[in-house]
């Protein structure tokens, strides 16, 4: 009999397939890598947990509260309740704490999930609640869990959830108790690549790399044309077949070569001034805030690495970068920029919403650095901007990111073998430093930081020259 668990109701809502191999062929199941950032969000899910039960457990009630209790059924159900609480009249209360700020509908088909293992391992379910963040707390000296969670009664919502989590729940053990099923395709063939998942390859071996799925934005009608006709490769599709976006990553994938958008290219830098910063920051996000003034999954940035490009003709750069020694709010960084970044100039930065979106954030906490701020918005330009049509190389993978696009055009720097390599290796590195004794341990991890942070904006200058180039060239 095949065990079906929380996550394993979540996974077959998703896909009954995907679930299928995950428990009959697990050793064909792509083995899932779990990101550092995926273990930060699991951490910070134990530790909001932990913090509820130390609280419950304070109040005079704390007797009649347990924790993550297994209940299992006859039919293969699992769940442990987070917390559930005893009432007089022999029902319990069910407590699902998440770290999220607001409730989902996956946190109701979860509660509901839950409510019904525990009722048909032999429990009367009187009430179910969601224990999440609230979003508005702000902290002020110690965290207060009374105000910083809120407990939501969500028994009626769970209650309309029911019937229908029933049948699924029925479809799930019977789909997840068969011996076969078809493994020659799944419904994913029929649909862009956002929908497939990671065993998309194991169900469709014969689509090849590139295919039709390497198309953006590719209509669902076209798919059904394509795979009806049985044509899967790019080399099969002609060019008056797709939209002008599509042209260039199919004409990219047939030439082997990029596509360049020479108009594109120039327009970005009629809009440049100089002298031009790079601008790139670091953030921390905790679900739990840690500084007082934060509220719960704020962004606070606490490093930013500035590289300066004077004049167009100057090979010379200039370099500031700031790195917070404890979790605070971002004055110091503030102020730290407002000593180098020019009343005048460009800022350059990848994906600059992230960036716009901290300059807004900041400005918001410190109305008095505001009109600085906002003048680095105002003056932000967004060199990814230049990958999404101006730029297309088959070899990025369909992705704009600067991990992607750097050991393609600038094959000579690169951030393998650096101890910190990405944001979220950053934000882990800080929780680090903020918590260790000055050490020589903590000092590399700091120099670390600073050698990534200083790589991602001398990357966006390469870059940049090398863009700047090809644009000149057909002039
Ligand atoms: S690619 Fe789509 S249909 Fe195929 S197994 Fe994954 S989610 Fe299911």
């Amino acid at each position: 009999m095949m065990i079906l668990s929380k996550t394993d109701y979540l996974h077959f809502l998703h896909c009954a397939k995907s679930l299928w191999l995950s428990k009959h062929k697990p050793e064909e199941y792509p083995k899932k890598t779990i990101s550092t950032y995926e273990d930060k969000l699991a951490l910070e899910g134990y530790e909001v947990q932990r913090l509820v039960q130390d609280f419950l457990l304070k109040t005079p009630e704390a007797g009649i509260f347990s924790f993550e209790k297994i209940f299992t059924t006859d039919e293969g159900l699992y769940a442990q309740a987070d917390i559930i609480s005893k009432n007089n009249d022999g029902t319990v209360n069910i407590y699902e704490v998440k770290s999220a700020g607001n409730i989902d509908k996956t946190h109701l088909i979860d509660a509901t999930f839950q409510m019904i293992t525990i009722e048909n391992s032999g429990l009367k379910v009187n009430a179910v609640y969601i224990v999440h963040l609230n979003k508005e707390y702000v902290r002020t000296g110690s965290l207060e869990v009374d105000k910083m969670m809120s407990f939501s009664l969500v028994t009626e919502q769970v209650q309309g959830l029911m019937e229908e989590t029933a049948d699924n729940i029925k479809s799930a053990l019977e789909f997840l108790n068969k011996k076969e099923i078809d493994e020659t395709s799944c419904s994913c063939l029929l649909l862009s690549k956002s929908h497939h998942c990671e065993t998309f390859d194991y169900f469709n071996p014969r689509v090849p790399k590139p295919s039709i799925y390497n198309l953006p934005r590719l209509h669902k009608n076209k798919i059904l044309t394509f795979t009806k006709e049985d044509r899967l490769s790019l080399e099969e599709i002609d060019e008056d077949e797709v939209s002008p976006n599509q042209l260039n990553v199919l004409k990219a994938a047939k030439s082997n070569s990029p596509v360049i958008n020479q108009d594109i290219i120039r327009k970005f830098y009629e809009q440049v001034e100089y002298p031009v910063h790079f601008l790139d920051y670091e953030t921390f996000s905790s679900a739990i805030p840690m500084v007082e003034g934060m509220k719960p999954h704020a962004h606070i940035p606490f490093q930013f690495s500035i590289h300066i490009k004077k004049d167009e003709d100057s090979a010379e750069l200039e370099h500031y970068q700031y790195l917070a020694e404890e979790a605070e709010l971002p004055l110091t960084l503030i102020e730290s920029m407002e000593k180098v970044i020019n009343d005048k100039g460009s800022v350059v930065s990848w994906h600059k919403s992230f960036e716009n979106t901290r300059n807004k954030e900041m400005a918001l906490l410190y109305p008095d650095k505001a009109d600085f701020l906002n003048s680095v918005t105002e003056r932000t330009i967004d060199l990814e901007d230049i990958f999404k049509a101006g730029y297309i190389d088959i070899a990025f993978g369909g992705s704009t990111s600067i991990k992607k696009v750097l050991p393609i055009l600038v094959p000579e720097l690169t951030y393998d073998s650096m101890t910190v390599a990405n944001g979220t290796d950053a934000m882990e590195a800080f929780s680090k430093i903020i918590e260790w004794e000055d050490n020589t341990e903590k000092t590399k991890l700091k120099e670390d930081m600073l050698a990534y942070c200083k790589l991602d904006t001398f990357a966006m200058v390469k870059i940049y020259e090398k863009m700047k180039d090809i644009s000149q060239k057909s002039q």
